[in-house]
């Protein structure tokens, strides 16, 4: 089987809730989506998609996939889609870093796998663990009472588990995990997410005033080395994710005792088949993770289900539905919401099926 073309579209993905805020001043109202097909000569085709959370969040930007993809895809062509190791090394070669662009490429690639062995990627990626698994909603930032509010609805939706966009001011961030540690029930978990919003001193302040609360701290600065400063003053269970954008930076947090959690995102890391072997050794470390991406929509949470639904569920920390937080659907069969867990699909490969009247002329 080779690959015989790869075609982008692009897709607008708005939010249902208008706009997402987070540490920094950062917000996105409409999401710049892109969803690659990769087409084969055995008439299988391929789907991926990335969605990087604007351009400010990590070093990825909307038309730089695009631009990317375009770079990349002569050197693709009569590789064999399901040989995932040459195609990876095939694009290292070819491009250095960029992991945003090669990730949906290579989750195109595992959907064909799938497809052509009619096994779902849950299965390839190591395996169903259980009927399904647990979501957390991320609660965009704003006033500290709204948002304890929000931990309130959301549980309404069936969610247990709530990450607070923190990383502003850290009085005002003090309140905000305060204030939603107070609508928390037996079972729930709190998670303070700063986004890299906080300088050391600002973290050390939150990390101190909130010793009693149950809650755990994600990314609160920019660097490695203020993370781990912050780490080794604080008794509050520790994650990190921006900085974690590859295996051996998983390596060197587990060598420090960096982290109790990981968030691994797929885009972030370039791939389904880098962040198995991320998530693998995090298994053998134990180290729990969870499991997402910047963004996305049905094809992205498809994705992610596969990968998440193979992980063993006491080092699944949680994951994402991507897919509920937008209006627009680009795909029938993807996974959806109930009760605040989501399962992976069981049809061959992701189990999505574009909807081409949404994805519109290719844009590459
Ligand atoms: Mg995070």
């Amino acid at each position: 089987m080779r690959i015989t073309a790869i075609h982008a579209y692009r897709v607008e993905l708005p939010l249902h809730e208008g706009s997402y805020k987070w540490s920094g001043g950062n917000a996105v109202s409409v999401f710049d989506s892109t969803i690659v097909a990769v087409e084969t000569d055995a008439g299988i085709t391929g789907y991926g998609e990335v969605c990087p959370l604007g351009p400010a969040y990590l070093p990825a930007y909307a038309a730089g996939a695009r631009t990317g993809i375009a770079e990349l895809a002569p050197h693709l062509i009569g590789l064999d889609p399901r040989e995932l190791g040459p195609l990876n090394k095939r694009m290292d070669q070819a491009m250095r870093g960029h992991p945003y662009v090669k990730s949906p490429i290579d989750i195109a690639c595992w959907d064909i796998l799938g497809k052509a062995t009619g096994v779902p990627v849950a299965t390839l990626l190591g395996g169903r663990y259980g009927a399904d698994f647990a979501l957390y909603r991320a609660i965009s930032q704003d006033e500290p009472e709204k948002m304890a509010e929000m931990v309130s609805t959301y549980r309404g939706q069936g969610y247990t588990k709530f990450q607070l966009k923190v990383g502003g001011d850290p009085g005002t961030d003090i309140a905000r995990i305060t204030a939603a540690s107070a609508r928390l029930e037996s079972g729930d978990v709190l998670i303070a997410d700063a986004n890299t919003g906080w300088l050391q001193h600002q973290a050390l302040r939150v990390a101190h005033a909130v010793r009693d609360v149950d809650v755990y701290i994600e990314q609160p600065c920019m660097s490695y080395a203020e993370c781990l400063a912050v780490r080794r003053h604080t008794n509050r269970p520790f994650i990190l994710d921006e900085v974690i954008d590859d295996l051996a930076m998983v390596v060197r947090g587990a060598g420090d005792q960096a982290m109790d959690v990981i968030n691994l995102k797929i885009s972030k890391v370039g791939g389904l088949t880098k962040a198995k072997q991320i998530r693998d050794l995090c298994v053998s470390l134990g180290i729990a993770l969870t499991i997402e991406d910047t963004w996305g929509g049905d094809i992205t949470t498809a994705a992610i289900a596969a990968l998440a639904h193979s992980t063993p569920p006491e080092f699944l920390f949680s994951s994402t539905d991507f897919n509920s937080y937008v209006t627009v659907s680009t795909a029938a069969g993807a996974p959806q919401r109930k009760h605040g867990r989501m399962a992976a699909s069981l049809e061959p490969g992701l189990g999505i099926q574009p909807r081409m009247e949404v994805l519109g002329r290719p844009v590459l």
